[in-house]
C-alpha cells in the first residue's frame, strides 16, 4: 500500500483549491436562494437500494461505478454517487410530499468509482437543485435560469453552451426505443461490446457512446423528433419559447440522453471546451417518474447537477481573505499583552496573525511570507508607555501610537 498517498481519485483541497470550491458553493447557494431554494443536506451514504432501483441497474453507475459496502451490522449500503435520489428519498421519509413544489439546493462530495483524469475523481464535489411537484415547463425554464445565472456570476457563460434535448414522455420513448432497437439490431456486428448490452437493456445510451464506430452508427440512427407525441412536443415548446423569452440560448442536441435512466421530457448540458474530455460542466433534466418509481406518489420533479472540481477549474482566482496585522511581541510581559491585542483587535475586525514563538527576524520574516500589511511590534517598555510600534510593510514608515489608537490606524491600512 501507497502509505501517506490519498487513495486514487481523491485529493486534499489545500486552502487554495478549497477557497475555489467555496467560491462555487456560495454563489451557487446565494443565487439558489433568490430563485427559493432552500438547502437540504441528506446523508453521504444510504441503503445501496435507494440509488440502484432509480438510477437503472444497467447504467455505468450502478454496475460498475458504486462503492457499495455490507457495515458492521450487516446493512447493504453505498456511498452516494449522485443526490437526487438521496434528496427524494428525504421527501419521502420526512413526509414532505403534501406541500409541494419543493425546492432544494445542495452541496457536497460525490462518490464514483471511475478511471480519475483530468476533471474526474473517485470522489467529486457537486452543487445542485431539485425542484419537486411541479410538473409544469416553467419549472424546467427556472432550473435552467438558475444555472445559467450561477454560471454567470462565476464568469465562465462565455465559455460555454447550453445543450438541449427532449426524451419525451413514456409513450414517445418507449416507441423511440423499439425504432432504436431495430435500427441497432441491423449493425449489431459493428457495435461496440457495451452498446451491445445496452440494445438489450437501455438502447438509448447508445447515442451517448464514445466508442468511434458507435458514433459512426448514430450518425444514422432515427431521430427521437419522430417519435414525439403531441403532448411532448408540446412541452418542449414550451421549454424553448420560455427559455427564449428570458434571453437564454440553446443548441438542440438530439444525441443528448444522459447516463441515468430516470429522465423524462428536457433534458440539458451545459458544456465547454475549455476541459478537454470532461467538458459537461452541469447537467440535468426532468424525472417524472422517478417519485413513484421509489416507491412515492405520482409526484413529477426536475433538476440538475454541477461538478464543483470542473466549475473550479474554470473560474477566475477567488479573492483572499484581507491581508493580516502581524503582531510581533519582544519580551515575556510583551508576549502576554500581545494575545489580549490580537483579540482586541480582532474585535475591531482585523486579521491578526500570531506567530506564537521566535525571534523578531523570525516573526518579521514570517510576517513576509504571509503577506502582512503591517506589523505590530510591541517591547516591554512601550507596553510599560501604552504604545507599540506600527510599521508599516509596504512603506516600510514606522511610528509609535497609542494602544488605544491602534485599531483605527490599522483598518485606515488594510
Ligand atoms: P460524465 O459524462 O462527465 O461522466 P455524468 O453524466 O456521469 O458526466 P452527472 O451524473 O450528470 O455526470 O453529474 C453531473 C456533473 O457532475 C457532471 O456534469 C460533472 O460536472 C460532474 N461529475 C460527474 N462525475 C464526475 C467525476 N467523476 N468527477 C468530477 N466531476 C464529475
Ligand atoms: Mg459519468
Amino acid at each position: 500500500m501507497p502509505a501517506l498517498q490519498p487513495a486514487r481519485g481523491t485529493q486534499d483541497l489545500l486552502p487554495e483549491t478549497a477557497r475555489r470550491h467555496r467560491m462555487v458553493s456560495e454563489t451557487a447557494r446565494t443565487l439558489g436562494e433568490l430563485y427559493g431554494f432552500a438547502e437540504i443536506a441528506t446523508p453521504i451514504f444510504e441503503f445501496t437500494e435507494v440509488f440502484s432501483r432509480p438510477i437503472g441497474e444497467h447504467t455505468d453507475i450502478v454496475s460498475k461505478e458504486m462503492y457499495t459496502f455490507t457495515d458492521r451490522g450487516g446493512e447493504e449500503l453505498t456511498l452516494r454517487p449522485e443526490n437526487t435520489a438521496g434528496v427524494v428519498r428525504a421527501v419521502l421519509s420526512n413526509g414532505l410530499t403534501q406541500s409541494t413544489p419543493l425546492k432544494y439546493f445542495y452541496s457536497g462530495p460525490m462518490f464514483r468509482y471511475e478511471r480519475p483524469q483530468r476533471g474526474r475523481f473517485r470522489q467529486f464535489h457537486q452543487i445542485g437543485v431539485e425542484i419537486l411537484g411541479a410538473a409544469r415547463a416553467q419549472a424546467d425554464i427556472e432550473c435552467i435560469a438558475l444555472g445559467w445565472r450561477i454560471l454567470k456570476a462565476l464568469d465562465i457563460a462565455k465559455h460555454v453552451v447550453l445543450e438541449l434535448n427532449t426524451l419525451g414522455d413514456p409513450e414517445s420513448r418507449a416507441a423511440y426505443r423499439d425504432a432504436l432497437v431495430s435500427y441497432f439490431s441491423a449493425h449489431h456486428a459493428r457495435l461496440s461490446e457495451d452498446s451491445r448490452r445496452r440494445l438489450e437493456r437501455n438502447p438509448l445510451r447508445i447515442l451517448d457512446s464514445k466508442d468511434p464506430e458507435d458514433v459512426r452508427i448514430n450518425a444514422d440512427a432515427p431521430p427521437f423528433d419522430a417519435y414525439l407525441n403531441h403532448a411532448s412536443r408540446d412541452f418542449f415548446a414550451h421549454v424553448r419559447d420560455g427559455l427564449g423569452r428570458i434571453g437564454i440560448a440553446y443548441r438542440l442536441n438530439p444525441r443528448l440522453v444522459r447516463g441515468l435512466d430516470y429522465y423524462t421530457h428536457t433534458v440539458f448540458e451545459f458544456v465547454t471546451t475549455d476541459l478537454g474530455a470532461q467538458g459537461t460542466v452541469l447537467a440535468g433534466g426532468r424525472y417524472d417518474g422517478l417519485v413513484e418509481l421509489m416507491g412515492g406518489p405520482a409526484m413529477p420533479g426536475v433538476g440538475w447537477a454541477a461538478g464543483i472540481e470542473r466549475l473550479a477549474l474554470l473560474i477566475a482566482e477567488p479573492p483572499g481573505p484581507p491581508r493580516p496585522v502581524a503582531l510581533v511581541p519582544i519580551g515575556e510581559a510583551a508576549e502576554a499583552a500581545a494575545l489580549t491585542l490580537a483579540e482586541t483587535l480582532r474585535d475591531a475586525g482585523l486579521v491578526v496573525d500570531l506567530g506564537y514563538s521566535g525571534n523578531v527576524q523570525r516573526r518579521m520574516r514570517r510576517a513576509d511570507r504571509i503577506g502582512a500589511r503591517a506589523a505590530v511590534l510591541l517591547g516591554d517598555d512601550e507596553i510599560a508607555a501604552g504604545v507599540a510600534t506600527l510599521r508599516d510593510l509596504d512603506s516600510g514608515a514606522q511610528a509609535a501610537v497609542p494602544l488605544g489608537e491602534l485599531p483605527a490606524r490599522l483598518k485606515a491600512l488594510v
